[in-house]
């Protein structure tokens, strides 16, 4: 038997409270099992509810910029100009990558950038709300966030969505199957069902 295909780096971005992380979850069970979904770190503090090694690598300030100094990120981006940083770790990648997966990286518009310089071949996506009303009313609805944090999360979101045309793809969160199936599609355009293991 021929050994796998290296896999692709999927780069997944939207606005904050579009619905990506179910969106996610949904084309990791349904898309394949040939895809695997990059945990990033951060120095921002968990959510209620939110789990240390599954919905990111929660580090101190200290050992992010540890990491940092060490090259342990394929990329890292301060997001919110507030102290809190976000990043991709190698380790999260490259084995994945070489044994033929397709990585998934949810990650914001100026990391995907980066990516897309030092990766070319990186599929990219863009998830867009309705309109900036729906995704207003979204941010509201998770009820975890000050009208402070809200009101910066829209204006980041204003700045993500007049970029989404560098993307290759740009897909409307209608309904959440709808998009996971536009997705699954897209990897599959991609070649993703032949060489995904
Ligand atoms: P949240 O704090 O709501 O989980 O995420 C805030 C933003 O950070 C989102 O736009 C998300 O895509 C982005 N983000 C999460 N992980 C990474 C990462 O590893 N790198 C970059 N550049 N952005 C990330």
């Amino acid at each position: 038997m021929s050994p796998p295909r290296h896999g692709k780096l999927v780069v997944l971005s939207g606005p904050s409270g579009v619905g990506k992380s179910t969106v996610v979850k949904q084309v990791l069970a349904e898309c394949g099992p040939g895809l695997k979904l990059s945990v990033s770190a951060t120095t921002r503090p968990p959510r209620p509810g939110e789990v240390d090694g599954v919905d990111y690598h929660f580090l101190s300030d200290q050992e992010f910029a540890r990491r940092r100094e060490a090259d342990e990120f394929l990329e890292s981006v301060e997001v919110f100009g507030r102290g809190h940083w976000y990043g991709t770790l190698w380790s999260e990648v490259r084995s994945s990558l070489a044994g033929g997966k397709w990585v998934i990286l949810e990650i914001d518009v100026d990391g995907a950038e980066d990516v897309v310089r030092d990766f070319p071949a990186a599929i990219t996506l863009f998830i867009r709300p309705d309109s900036l009303e729906e995704l207003e009313k979204r941010l509201r609805s998770r009820g975890t966030e000050s009208e402070e944090a809200i009101g910066r999360r829209l204006a980041v979101a204003r700045h993500e969505l007049a970029l989404a045309d560098r993307y290759q793809y740009n897909v409307v969160n209608d309904t959440v199957d709808q998009t996971v199936q536009e997705i699954c599609e897209i990897l599959r355009s991609n070649e993703f069902e032949k060489i995904g293991t």
